[in-house]
């Protein structure tokens, strides 16, 4: 696998035992499989408890059956997952960063005792709602709204573009809560079988085809007051959730363009033409050195945010170069490789064509290229551009 300059050749024996762990589960259980499963526009679900078992939920926490392993740990899981598709990822990146995190940020204990343990070994699955249908690159415009109702709230609006949505036990939602001063946007843990609750699935993807995505409808849902989150109020409670997600998805993007890149220097090295193998053309090998040079310097970014973490320095901006970079990467790597299978390339028998539709969604969602563009812009000239 490529690892130009040895980063892993640093790494200790935790960080090589989840990556080991990670790329042998890739290699049996999701390799074999998932060309079919984008065919089909579904979700290998008995995958969801292996992937508890093998704690890839959230491991990076700390407490309640999470090992709290190192960042760089947690990374390299993404960046092995992502190698596979980018719905696996996907999966490990909403239950882990964008529920559970949440909960053990934000939650009360009770709310800790009663998901964390069951979302980490997969029994739960989780959601997150914040994109709405008039509201994606901007939720703080967001209509759900939550309205005192005795001693609990009651919730009306809906979520768009939720992955896992159909087939989640729990929503971690983000909704206006209008009994409060000036509207403050709260987290509120919904259970899916509450009454007023739809989670319809979204048919039709040509992009992430092997995730469930979904609505999230709320209809006079009443929920009580013990599924509010207590400690965050503010946009400031979704978006470090984005924080935790975008940091797994830099990680992850750069597996998604290694493999593109194997495929293709594998294929390069079998493929004959003219009399002996394409990966004798410099077109080929120029196709072949941008590629791994782009990997090299994307995976050199993520480990560098790893130490940020650990050092509790890392910020939002940093995690926006990375993810607007590394996602760059993957999409232009899925492409080129793409290019140097030829007709083969465009079938689901190799891997760069379903990474290139997966990280088109990749590119939009945690945040668009352009809004990381723009929260680049803002760091670096104190101007806002958003408007
Ligand atoms: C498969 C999939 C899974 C998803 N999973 C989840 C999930 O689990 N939970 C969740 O809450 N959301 C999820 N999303 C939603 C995702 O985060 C949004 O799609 C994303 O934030 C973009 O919002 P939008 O689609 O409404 O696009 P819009 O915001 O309407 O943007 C349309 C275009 O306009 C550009 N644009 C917008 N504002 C500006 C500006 N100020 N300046 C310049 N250009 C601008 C954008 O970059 C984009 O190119 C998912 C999306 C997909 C496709």
């Amino acid at each position: 696998m490529l690892d130009f300059v040895r980063l892993e050749a640093d790494v200790g024996e935790e960080e090589r035992l989840v990556r080991d762990t990670a790329r042998e589960f890739v290699e049996d259980r999701v390799k074999p499989t998932i060309g079919d499963h984008f065919e089909e526009g579904t979700f290998p679900t008995e995958l969801i408890s292996e992937m508890g078992e093998l704690g890839f939920y959230a491991p990076n926490l700390e407490g309640y059956g999470s090992p709290n392993v190192s960042e760089t740990a947690y990374g390299l899981l993404m960046q092995e997952l992502e190698a596979g598709d980018s719905a696996v990822r996907s999966m490990a990146s909403v239950q882990g960063a964008l529920v559970m995190y949440p909960i053990s940020a934000y939650g009360t204990e009770a709310q800790k005792e009663k998901w964390l343990p069951r979302l980490g070994n997969g029994d739960s699955v989780g959601c997150f709602g914040l994109t709405e249908p008039e509201h994606g690159s901007n939720p703080a415009g967001m209509r759900t709204t939550a309205e005192r109702d005795g001693s609990g709230y009651l919730l009306d609006g809906s979520k768009t573009w939720i992955t896992n949505a159909p087939i989640a036990d729990v929503a971690v939602v983000w909704a206006r809560d209008r009994s409060s001063e000036g509207d403050p946007v709260r987290g509120f843990l919904i259970e899916t079988d509450r009454d007023g609750v739809t989670t319809n699935e979204i048919t039709g993807k040509l992009s992430l085809r092997a995730s469930i995505t979904g609505e999230i409808g709320l209809n006079d849902v009443t929920v009580p007051e013990e599924n509010v989150f207590p400690d965050v109020s503010g946009m400031a409670g979704p978006l470090s959730c984005l924080t935790q997600a975008r940091y797994g998805i830099a990680w992850g993007a750069v597996g998604a363009a290694r493999d593109c890149f194997e495929q293709a220097r594998t294929y390069a090295l079998e493929r004959d033409q003219f009399g002996g193998p394409i990966a004798r053309f410099q077109l080929q090998q120029e196709k072949l050195a941008e590629m791994a040079t782009q990997i090299t310097l994307g995976q050199l970014l993520a480990y560098r945010l790893a130490d940020l973490k650990e050092r509790d320095e890392l910020r939002s901006q940093h995690v926006s170069m990375a993810k607007r970079n590394n996602v760059r990467t993957a999409r232009e790597t899925s492409r080129r490789s793409r290019e140097m299978l030829g007709g083969n390339g465009i079938t689901t028998d190799y891997s760069p064509m379903r990474h290139m539709a997966n990280i088109e969604t990749v590119y939009t969602y945690e945040g668009t290229h352009d809004i990381h563009t723009l929260i680049l812009g803002e760091e670096l000239t104190g101007i806002s551009a958003y408007q």
